[in-house]
């Protein structure tokens, strides 16, 4: 009797629907770099690594690209958007605007992925958006940790989106 051989199946893919369509599929092998913020990609994650870049940009067949996160800020596609708005704001702005800046560089850290990619100022107060969702919900913690208030969280799955506000 002949054993009939398991046929090749072709790799199912993953449907999430709350992924990250910016992300790279686990198929995309090989190291490239991003022009733009000079983020390096190589071992199946980006890292922003100054002397990795230089030494990475000289190779022969380095691919050059755009990262998710520069690609996310060129289409305006942010994952969170955070509000800050009241008098309280207003009046420690400065204060306020270095928490943001830490909180960004620290998530960077972690993930050179999670960026701030626009702060402007609306009628009421700021408005920050964020390439993902985490650097919002994080710069909202903070912000409450060290100045109270009120925060809000609004999820949205479809994109996957966090809208956040906070008032003071
Ligand atoms: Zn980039």
């Amino acid at each position: 009797m002949k054993v009939r051989k398991p046929q090749m199946t072709n790799k199912i893919k993953r449907i999430d629907s709350s992924a990250d369509p910016y992300l790279f599929s686990d198929d995309m092998n090989g190291v490239a770099v991003c022009k733009k913020c000079q983020s390096v990609y190589h071992n199946k994650r980006w890292s922003i690594d100054e002397d990795l870049y230089k030494s990475k940009i000289k190779e022969m067949n380095i691919k050059s690209i755009q990262c998710p996160a520069c690609k996310k800020a060129k289409d305006n596609f942010p994952g969170g958007i955070l509000k800050l708005n009241g008098s309280f704001l207003q009046e420690h702005i400065s204060e306020i605007m270095n928490l943001i800046r830490n909180e960004e560089q620290r998530a960077m850290g972690f993930n050179p992925l999670e960026r701030i990619m626009d702060i402007s100022t609306t009628k009421k107060g700021l408005e920050i958006t964020t390439t993902n969702e985490k650097l919002t919900q994080r710069i909202g913690k903070s912000i409450q940790r060290a100045y109270q208030g009120k925060v809000a969280y609004k999820w949205s799955n479809d994109p996957k989106l966090l809208r956040a506000e906070w008032e003071r």
